[in-house]
């Protein structure tokens, strides 16, 4: 058995992990550099990586199962030969299929506002463009929808193991900032690998961590684990600390915006609940957020007993409840792309009755490599008069890691998607 990590091993992000038999090759995660870390590439040179990847060894039975379904982990997925099975959970690409899905009906949208101002030649090129961004999107969309899946099974129940070759993979539930994240535990040539992919135990779901861990995790070889925040001085503060603290602050405004992403169902479900608790009608801005609230709340609203159900008001440009919503008072979640439709729901409101809650990586407008490459967050910041940051990280803390390390006793670890120079 040989386990190659391709990379991932010094930067965060960009993973792709091969576990390899004399018959089979299995990946785990096939992920695009996130931006601003590693080496820039353009597609072509990632498309060139993944088939040459493929390319070797293209007589094994091979197949590609991803932790999660964030770009940094799921990303290249396109690239990977059409014959060559892909593996995610049933959630992970619910989520992926309504990203990609809600990206076309923009691009749509934007064909279609093009067709009705199409005067000039120019514009002719350009809708032969979009024309191709669109057929693009849908090539994607028909791959994700060919991506084959496990269901989660229910709490105390014994995960089914997916057989590929020589390799058994079977995925367990995990807590992290990207609903319907596992890890697998891999059987090969008689070693027992873990891979954690993206983890922490600081949210409501993580308290499956460490029980999952002792009844599975035993004899293991070799345990391949994240180290994203070993390098990084976050304070990891529970999911449920997080909700306290916007209670608090959601008391002291009759406004109240909060800056979150449309598929972490842990934090989402904390906005909701700090906006029941203050009494606050709660409200969405955002296509991806109402189809990903749609998603948890179908698949998790019963068997979380509420925690996990979304009933939101949908505002968008056509329908703004806006004399309500200024006499009452909202909680308003929104993405990083929303600014422009806030500011003007906003601009008669008095500034100061107004607060914006951060509640995303602080990263994003702090780290210039960041803001350079995408300057909606910092200047969704700076749009505010009143801001604070109310957020805790999606990754294992330090002492998390450590106490995985001590629980699993691997023979050996192996730490990846860390930061240069960053150590166990
Ligand atoms: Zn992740």
């Amino acid at each position: 058995m040989i386990i190659k990590v391709h990379r991932g091993l010094e930067q965060v992000g960009g993973c792709i992990t091969e576990i390899s038999t004399a018959t089979t090759r299995v990946f785990i995660d096939m992920g695009q550099n996130l931006p601003g870390v590693g080496e820039p590439t353009t597609e072509e040179q990632d498309a060139k990586m993944v088939n040459d990847i493929f390319a070797m060894d293209a007589h094994k039975q091979t197949a590609v199962f991803y932790t999660h379904a964030h770009g940094d982990h799921v990303g290249l997925f396109q690239h990977v030969p059409a014959d060559i099975p892909q593996y995610i959970s049933a959630g992970g690409k619910e989520i992926l299929l309504a990203k990609y899905e809600t990206l076309k009906k923009g691009h749509e949208g934007r064909k279609e506002q093009g067709l009705i101002n199409s005067i000039s030649q120019m514009l002719k090129g350009w809708l032969v463009t979009q024309q191709a961004v669109i057929r693009k999107d849908e090539d994607l969309i028909s791959r994700i929808k060919s991506f084959r899946t496990w269901e989660r099974p229910k709490p105390h129940a014994t995960p089914p193991t997916l057989t590929v070759g020589d390799i058994r993979v079977t995925p367990f539930f995990n807590c992290h900032s990207m609903y319907d994240s596992h890890m697998f535990l891999i059987e090969a040539d008689g070693k027992r690998i873990w891979h954690t992919g993206d983890y922490r135990e600081h949210g409501y779901l993580g308290k499956g961590l460490f029980p999952t861990l002792r009844r599975y995790a035993t004899d293991i070889d070799v345990l391949i684990t994240e180290g994203t925040m070993l390098n990084r001085t976050d304070e990891c503060i529970h999911e449920s600390e997080v909700g306290r603290r916007m209670a608090s602050v959601m008391n002291a405004f009759k406004y109240v915006i909060v800056l979150a992403s449309s598929t972490d169902i842990e934090r989402l479900a904390t906005i909701k609940e700090a906006s029941k608790t203050t009494h606050k009608p709660l409200y969405i801005c955002n296509g991806l957020m109402k189809r990903t609230m749609l998603i948890f709340t179908r698949r998790e609203g019963k068997v979380s007993k509420g925690l996990f159900e979304f009933h939101p008001h949908y505002i968008s440009k056509k329908n703004v409840k806006k004399d309500s919503m200024k006499k009452k008072g909202f909680v308003l979640i929104s993405g990083a792309s929303n600014l422009a439709f806030i500011q003007e729901l906003c601009k008669d409101f008095n500034p100061s009755d107004v607060l914006l809650i951060y509640s995303s990586w602080d990263g994003y407008y702090k780290d210039p490599a960041q803001v350079a490459l995408n300057p909606r967050y910092k200047s969704f910041r700076e749009a505010f008069t009143n801001v604070i940051d109310i957020h805790t990280p999606g990754h294992a803390d330090r002492k998390t890691i450590e106490k995985v390390i001590e629980v699993v006793k691997p023979k050996e670890v192996i730490c990846i998607h860390k930061e240069p120079g960053a150590e166990l």
